[in-house]
């Protein structure tokens, strides 16, 4: 079968994260979170990470060579070399023509693009619920997926806290980012004939089986396209 090459495109909050992890699961593929990447980062206190953290705990985005190199190194890596997940990137139009040309130097192209969509009262709704562990990272919601514990982990036992970009006018400053500096990639990758669009405000086993199915006819097609 031929490579897999996916990006993940979508508003924060949107189940990006929930549908890549289980992704990785099923393609066996690496998957490539750059807010994750970045959040560890910060934690390990590395140069990335100090320079990244401003923007993040404004709700801004970091800037794009920041990003670029550090993920154009792991698309070229081995461990990517039958494709991978891209969750989070990219969310610029010079992030997409980086990717698109970092893609062409090793003579491949992107496969798909899934648009995981909800609407921006959805996003605030489920954001503002998300409590993330200190220690690892999971990821829990008061609401949709409470832990055993209030305020504790259930994989880690570490303290369960708001992220300081999912306090209430943060979100709001990260969805204007949204919409003005990663919308315009809809239609970009549409004009490709790259995008395809999934309803994110659907339950998270629906979304599941409807990116289950759209990846079944990005296969047949790039198998056909061979
Ligand atoms: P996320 O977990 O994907 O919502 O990302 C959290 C934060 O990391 C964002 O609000 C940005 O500050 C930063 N970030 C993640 N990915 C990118 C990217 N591709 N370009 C710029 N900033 C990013």
């Amino acid at each position: 079968m031929s490579e897999l090459n996916l990006v993940l495109l979508g508003p924060p909050g949107s189940g990006k994260g929930t549908q890549g992890e289980r992704l990785q699961e099923d393609l066996r593929l690496p998957y490539y979170a750059t807010g994750d990447i970045l959040r560890a980062a910060v934690r390990d206190e590395t140069e990335l990470g100090r320079s990244a953290k401003q923007y993040m705990d404004r709700g801004d985005l970091v800037p794009d060579e920041l990003i670029v190199d550090m993920i154009g190194e792991r698309i070229g890596s081995e461990e990517a070399a039958d494709g991978f997940i891209l969750d989070g990137f990219p969310r610029t139009v010079p992030q997409a023509e980086a990717l698109a040309k970092k893609l062409g130097e090793l003579g491949r192209e992107l496969t798909g693009v899934l648009l995981i969509d909800a609407g921006d009262d959805e996003v605030v709704r489920r954001l503002g619920g998300r409590r993330t562990c200190t220690e690892g990272g999971h990821v829990f919601h008061v609401e949709f997926h409470p832990p055993k514990q209030e305020g504790v982990c259930d994989v880690d036992g570490s303290e369960l806290i708001v992220r300081d970009d999912d306090e209430p006018e943060v979100i709001r400053h990260r969805l204007e980012q949204y919409h003005e500096k990663t919308a315009p990639l809809i239609d970009f990758y549409d004009h490709q004939s790259l995008l395809r669009r999934i309803d994110g405000a659907a339950a998270p086993g629906d979304v599941a089986d409807e990116v289950e199915r759209t990846l079944a006819t990005l296969k047949l097609e790039a198998d056909e396209a061979i």
